[in-house]
């Protein structure tokens, strides 16, 4: 077996470095190309790629002053010289193409480039053949044995990094998919939100109204009406606070907050709904005040969301406890509480826009899946960190931690 000599090696292993670091296809394929032309002493290089679907290959990548518009050209597997690479799974050497009954000469004449020596290799991912390295027009002379083993492990190299520069590809495309609804969804719970607040001010004011004047059965009634009207509120305030999130950076407005009254004055003016559920919450706060450079509004947003979750996550006669705490040079705001819990592999995912642990239709509890995927983003926008740690059935502590007013 010929032994590859020291500069093809070091260049081999040179070349293994860079396609590892490059995840662009086309970046990748350029790369490939000029080292399976310069290896070999080529005039030129391509790659054909096979198409799983209909089993062609296509012209994916070429080099050395080959014409533009080979790329996507399509070769059939049988009867091409690149097709009995392929279907063989191994290498060939064809010394004069024009002398090759598998040689298509409309190729030549597409790409207008005169082809004489071939030296064509699978590429494999792993053990499944993906398409065609091809060296073409050896420099002065034949290629030999040497060309075929560099050419060989130059494929191996290629096939890998082709497959796993395709599947990113896939990725990046299927999560832009998924961005495109996610804002689909947004725009139309923005939108919905907007658009439900009017009649229901009415609504509201009308209620309260007629309940001061109506007498003590018909008040009982109306009360209820009061109660579902005043949560419907609740409900689309949340939806509404996407705006903010929405707004992004543009919406921030800076001011010296201290968490410590911020949670105090939250704690004065909070609803009754932890009592009904007699639920107890205990505040942990430090005696001088922690000042963080904040946005007011959207500090208030985001405690309220992971106070309501505490709350509505955790049974009757829980227990919720709201502490602040300083640690190096942030502030950490940390909700705990002895509800259901979350499992291990969900702690990341509840933080995604509209993403609820409970599947939609057995849900019990009230929401749209909004309040933590705001949270994270109001507090990403102040340099912040959120966390969650959590045992199912013995619950769950949510972590803020933001940098500290200089
Ligand atoms: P929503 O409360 O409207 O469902 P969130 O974005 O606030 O939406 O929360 C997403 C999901 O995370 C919830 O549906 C729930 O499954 C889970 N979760 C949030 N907070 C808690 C908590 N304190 N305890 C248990 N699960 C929680």
């Amino acid at each position: 077996m010929p032994q590859l000599d020291t500069t093809r090696l070091a260049r081999l292993v040179e070349t293994s470095r860079i396609l590892n670091s490059t995840i662009d296809l086309d970046d990748l394929l350029k790369v490939i190309i000029n080292e399976a032309a310069a290896l070999t002493n080529a005039e030129a290089a391509s790659i054909l790629l096979l198409d799983p679907h209909t089993r062609q290959l296509h012209f994916r990548a070429t080099s050395g002053g080959t014409a533009p518009g080979i790329a996507g050209l399509i070769v059939p597997l049988d009867n091409s010289i690149a097709g009995s690479v392929l279907r063989s799974d191994s290498p060939l050497i064809v010394d004069d193409v024009t002398k090759d009954e598998r040689w298509n000469p409309d190729v030549a004449q597409t790409i207008k480039f005169r082809t004489g020596s071939i030296l064509g290799v699978p590429m494999h991912d792993v053990d499944r053949p993906v398409g065609v390295l091809e060296a073409i027009n050896k420099r002065g002379g034949r290629f030999d044995q040497l060309d075929v083993e560099t050419l060989v492990i130059l494929a191996d190299l290629a096939g890998v990094a082709v497959e796993k520069a395709r599947l990113i590809e896939q990725l990046r495309s299927a999560n832009k998919q998924l961005s495109e609804l996610d804002r689909l969804k947004s725009d139309f719970i923005a939108i919905a939100s907007h658009e439900l607040r009017t009649p229901l001010s009415i609504i509201l004011g009308y209620v309260s109204f007629l309940r001061d004047g109506a007498a003590p059965q018909l008040a009982a009634q109306l009360n209820s009406v009061m109660e579902a009207a005043v949560r419907l509120r609740d409900l689309i305030q949340g939806m509404l606070n996407l705006r903010y999130v929405d707004a992004g950076q543009a919406q921030l407005s800076l001011s010296e907050v201290d968490l410590v009254t911020l949670v105090r004055e939250w704690m004065a003016a909070r609803d009754t709904t932890a009592e009904a559920k007699q639920q107890t919450i205990r505040f942990h706060l430090p005696p001088a005040p922690l000042a963080v450079m904040a946005d007011r509004g959207m500090m208030e947003v985001v405690l309220h969301n992971l106070v309501n979750n505490a709350i509505k996550f955790t049974p009757e006669g829980g227990r919720i406890d709201v502490g602040v705490e300083r640690h190096g040079a942030e502030a950490w705001l940390i909700v705990r509480d002895t509800g259901v819990g979350i499992a291990k592999d969900e702690w990341e995912r509840i933080f995604g826009r509209f993403y609820q642990v409970e599947p939609h239709l057995r849900r019990h509890h009230e929401g749209i899946g909004l309040g933590l995927s705001i949270a994270k983003e109001l507090v990403e926008l102040h340099q912040g960190r959120i966390w969650v740690r959590s045992q199912l059935e013995k619950g769950s502590q949510f972590f803020v931690a933001l940098p500290l007013k200089q």
